[in-house]
């Protein structure tokens, strides 16, 4: 349901203001996910009648264009290999391997973004203002890994730019993630889109709800009641239609993010 909330927003966000509805698969990490899980979302999207535009992006397809990214970063010099182990790193990176000469580093190593920025600040279209003292809480953090992987943070913001993003709905978990595809952007000279943060939604326990947290997968059985319970949690008026596209349209033409709970959580109702 924490999914659906989020694809029932962002779908519905795009389609009251005329805009187009992307599908991305993040799928960059092969060996921690699993094979079935974008098959499993594709068809509860279908099934719910999310029908996105355009082709499946698929993050496996598009090392070329990191990779892209990246050389034009080190060309900049605004990129740099680290070869520290991962346990002895603090979760704020003090800059240890800044100065140091290529040959002082040993393979494997990652790569870290040079920050030199020491905020970030934005308007999120739900939370309002943001501040983020990234250059004390985050420090140069890691684009590309020792195991040879593009950090998400890399990918998403070449992926964006790809697409065209102007618009991106997401839970609030991903706030954290902003500052830094805020920086990338800014040195590869993308623009920045806007963004609006969705609260999270909680299950009875408190955990945010998720395969891991074992919630239960929505139904497909019963997309229309999804679909209402999405937009109930999302602080939408909620069409009495029972078919699912009547009930999207309706929707979409209701949508008012004014209403969506100014809040990091919610708790399921
Ligand atoms: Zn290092």
């Amino acid at each position: 349901m924490g999914s659906m909330v989020t694809a029932v927003a962002s779908f519905l966000d795009a389609r009251n203001n005329g805009g187009n509805w992307l599908l991305r698969i993040e799928d960059l990490d092969p060996p921690r996910e699993s094979k079935s899980a974008p098959a499993t979302i594709i068809e509860q999207l279908i099934a719910h009648d999310l029908r996105w535009d355009g082709d499946i992006l698929y993050q496996s397809s598009r090392n070329d264009a990191y990779a892209g990214a990246l050389n034009k970063l080190l060309s900049l010099d605004l990129t740099y290999p680290c070869d520290c182990a991962r346990k002895k790193t603090p979760a704020v990176y003090q800059g240890t391997c800044r100065n140091k000469s290529a040959d002082e580093i040993q393979s494997p190593h990652a790569f870290r973004l040079r920050l030199d920025t020491p905020e970030v600040s934005l308007v999120d279209g739900i939370l309002g203002p943001q501040l983020w003292k990234i250059g004390s809480e985050v420090g140069d953090f890691i684009i590309k890994r020792k195991d040879g992987l593009f950090a998400y943070q890399l990918a998403v913001v070449v992926d964006d730019a790809f697409q065209h993003v102007t618009h991106i709905v997401r839970g609030a978990d991903l706030l954290d993630s902003t500052p830094r595809q805020v920086c990338l952007m800014e040195r590869l000279h993308l623009s920045v889109p806007h963004y609006m943060h969705l609260p999270v939604v909680l299950g009875v326990s408190g955990d945010k709800l998720s395969k891991q947290t074992n919630a239960a997968p929505v139904s497909n059985q019963d997309a229309a009641g999804n679909l209402k319970q999405a937009l109930t949690i999302l602080g939408q008026s909620v069409p009495k239609a029972r078919d699912t596209i009547t009930l999207l349209e309706e929707a979409a033409a209701n949508w008012d993010p004014n209403r969506i709970p100014k809040k990091h959580t919610v708790s399921l109702p």
